[in-house]
């Protein structure tokens, strides 16, 4: 492949290089898309040391060619909804697809519901279900902070979820935009300390000029570009784009989801299910699957796939309050009150969650050295 096709498509693209399949031209920049008013001089530099590396973490994105599976089926005397497969962004879809979910549940005459997964999936599809007058309780073989879902960074953003073969669906674009408008109003609900839920700028780097890629131009009111010349930003490429977005710091946000859902009559069981039939012993007919790459074995789901992702998360600095993403190099900074998280990685098909000393170096270098020449 011609490299300034690649770097043109994966410029932006959220490090989805190791899951794209054949090139979709990019769509071009919207009304939404802007130049820059005032160049920015300067920003605080993460502080890349070897000194400040807190631990090196790694996760499975439940990853599926065709994206989320939002469906009802049955099962025995049950009535399974399945809500799984966000690939790398199930932060920021988990409200959406919850209502996608609650709205089949209403849809049935049962009141009591059995939500199998405490990740962000499961939380906020218990809590929508309770909203709408369900009983609910959660079984989980995990709880955070041991799911996946802690492991993201987590930027509100809609990236790695569907391939290249399926952005012309028109039935899995729908879905996309209801899901991704529906949870970006419905954090909003959430911005503060309590949840630790907060906005800043998100800087898209690249030596081409900037274009919307293809998850972002769906909904394209949620990221409105400004554009910065080369000599206009800090950054050692040759363009910036940078937009506002939600950062969700998981480690506030779960737990506080998990006391609203315990406050509200919700009970929380610790459980492993082995396989689909032992789901048929529970009590309650209404059963939500919102087990992420669990679905896999659970329900037999062969089209989910493990996409491995690395982070190394350095000492916080509460000074650095934007984030960047080189998405030609996978290389990203998210910075959080209680750490600067260096991403990243884009393994397809790796099934376990050892932290790869190789990636965790490629990660280390690449953003001393756009620290180092950094403004
Ligand atoms: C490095 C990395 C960075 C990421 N960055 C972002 C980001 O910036 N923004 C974003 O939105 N997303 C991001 N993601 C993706 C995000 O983490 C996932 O899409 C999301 O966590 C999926 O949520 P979930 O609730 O479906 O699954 P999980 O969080 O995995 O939760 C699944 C739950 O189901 C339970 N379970 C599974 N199987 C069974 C069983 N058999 N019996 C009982 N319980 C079971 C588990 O114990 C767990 O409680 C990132 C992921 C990684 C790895």
């Amino acid at each position: 492949m011609d490299t300034s096709q690649l770097d043109r498509r994966s410029v932006l693209k959220f490090g989805a290089l190791a899951l794209a399949g054949t090139a979709m031209p990019l769509a071009q920049p919207t009304s939404q898309t802007v130049s820059a008013q005032n160049e920015i001089k300067t920003l605080p530099k993460p502080n890349v040391a070897e000194n400040r590396i807190i631990r090196k973490v790694a996760g499975l994105r439940p990853f599926r060619p065709s994206g989320f599976v939002v469906k009802a089926e049955t099962l025995g005397d049950k009535t399974v909804i399945h809500n799984y497969g966000h690939g790398g962004c199930g932060v920021t879809l988990s409200w959406g697809t919850a209502d996608m979910a609650a709205t089949l549940a209403r849809e049935t005459t049962k009141r009591d519901a059995a939500v199998i997964g405490c990740g962000a999936v499961g939380l906020a599809t218990a809590r929508l279900l309770q909203d709408q007058g369900f009983q609910v309780t959660i079984y989980a073989k995990e709880l955070p902070p041991n799911t996946t879902s802690n492991v993201a960074a987590a930027m509100f953003g809609v990236t790695s979820l569907v391939d290249d073969a399926h952005h012309s669906d028109k039935k899995i674009v729908e879905d996309i935009q209801y899901a991704v408008r529906f949870a970006h109003r419905y954090f909003q609900n959430f911005v503060g300390t309590k949840y630790g839920v907060h906005w800043n700028e998100m800087f898209l780097l690249g030596d081409d000029p900037p274009e919307q890629p293809w998850d972002f131009a769906i909904t394209p009111e949620l990221y409105p570009l400004t554009i910065y010349q080369p000599g206009e930003h800090p950054f050692p490429t040759k363009y910036a784009a940078s937009f506002p977005t939600m950062m969700i710091e998981t480690l506030n946000y779960l737990p506080q989801v998990i006391s609203d859902f315990i406050q509200r009559g919700g009970k929380l069981v610790v459980q492993n299910f082995s396989d689909a039939a032992a789901l048929s012993k529970l009590p309650e007919s209404l059963i939500m699957n919102c087990t992420g790459l669990g679905a896999r074995e659970l329900f037999g789901d062969t089209e989910l796939v493990p996409v491995k992702g690395q982070l190394t998360l350095l000492l916080p600095q509460p000074e650095v309050t934007y984030a960047y993403l080189d998405g030609r190099r996978d290389l990203y900074m998210f910075p959080r009150s209680d750490t600067i998280i260096l991403g990243g990685s884009h393994q397809e098909g790796v099934d376990t969650t050892t932290p790869d000393e190789k990636i965790a170096e490629g990660i280390f270098e690449g953003h001393k050295e756009i620290a180092a020449k950094m403004k």
